[in-house]
């Protein structure tokens, strides 16, 4: 049985892709189930024992907007200081109020690439709400806060259909220009194909957004997450989102399955000889008891593969 990749490396590829885990924040957040703090806290530190560096923590929004994470304050006070990169989002200057009273040293906005999905999701247009966050990401420099800008909707959009690569990089060079250190760009929906990936990536390297500054987030709704990662990371991307065990469906998407699986992305990197420090098999154990605790199985096919393997 084999329950290990076996490494077989790719010409052109990082030696080290850093996973920006997102299962705690995005994962969470779309889950029906609203766990309680403690159990955050123990998921967050169980995925830091597991070796990834990199977690997203919660969200500091109306808990009337994500009743999911309205105990943001309490979970970064009981978490403490951690060692790694721990931010936050924010959805305005009254989440970053909250973020920095908590201490925390990193923030992420969350724009869209599409003027449908930013009515819905940020009740405004795509510029109104580039001003809304310019004063966030101004007050989160001066505070020394580094700062991530997510943009949803870069592939196709549910109500738009397909989104061209240029509307995404306009977004991308003003939050980029506000002081976005790194840009996220969301498949929202998981309709992107390894195409399109290259596509955006030429358009972004043509308004001088190089991949050292990018993150990928794919969503796994048509099986396609790992070969447009595997794709950007082929382009000169090294960061890439993910969720420990698929946590997350998408509400915009008619499908159980959502983020990229950190668990895939972990076997799939392990394979090609690129180093996370992840403990796979301790990392798939933390994802079963989160299925356990949420009713539902991990979508996860690596964790659904070595499930019978672990105790
Ligand atoms: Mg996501």
């Amino acid at each position: 049985m084999v329950r290990d990749p076996l490494p077989a490396a790719l010409p052109g590829l990082p030696s080290h892709v850093e996973i920006y885990e997102v299962g705690p924040r995005d994962g969470l957040q779309n889950e029906a189930t609203v766990l309680g703090v403690e159990l955050k806290v123990e998921f967050i530190r169980r995925l830091i024992a597991s070796g990834l560096v990199t977690v997203e923590l919660t969200s500091f929004v109306p808990a009337s907007w994500v009743p999911q994470l309205s105990d943001a304050e309490e979970l970064v006070a009981l978490l403490g200081p951690l060692s790694g990169r721990h931010p936050v989002l924010v959805p305005n200057e009254r989440g970053l109020d909250r973020a920095l009273a908590a201490g925390v040293k990193e923030v992420a906005v969350f724009a869209s690439a599409t003027e449908s999905f930013a009515q819905r999701n940020l009740n405004r247009s795509v510029s109104e709400s580039l001003r809304l966050f310019e004063p966030v990401v101004r007050r989160a420099l001066d505070a020394g806060l580094a700062v991530r800008g997510y943009i949803s909707m870069c592939f196709g959009d549910p109500w738009e259909g397909a989104v061209a690569p240029n509307q995404v990089s306009a977004v991308a060079s003003e939050l980029a220009a506000m002081g976005c250190g790194e840009l996220s760009l969301g498949d929202t929906i998981g309709v992107a194909t390894p195409g399109q990936v290259v596509e955006l990536l030429n358009t972004l390297a043509d308004e001088k957004l190089e991949p050292d500054r990018l993150a990928v987030h794919f969503h796994d709704t048509y099986g396609q997450a790992l070969a447009n990662t595997l794709t950007a990371l082929q382009h000169g991307v090294t960061t890439v989102d993910s969720s420990a065990g698929g946590l997350g469906g998408c509400p915009y998407a008619a499908s159980a399955t959502g983020n990229l699986a950190t668990e895939d992305l972990v076997w799939q990197l392990h394979g090609l000889g690129i180093e996370t420090g992840v403990d796979l098999k301790q990392l798939c154990r933390t994802s079963l008891w989160m299925a356990g605790l949420l009713g539902r199985p991990s979508p996860s096919r690596t964790v659904n593969a070595l499930a019978a393997s672990l105790n």
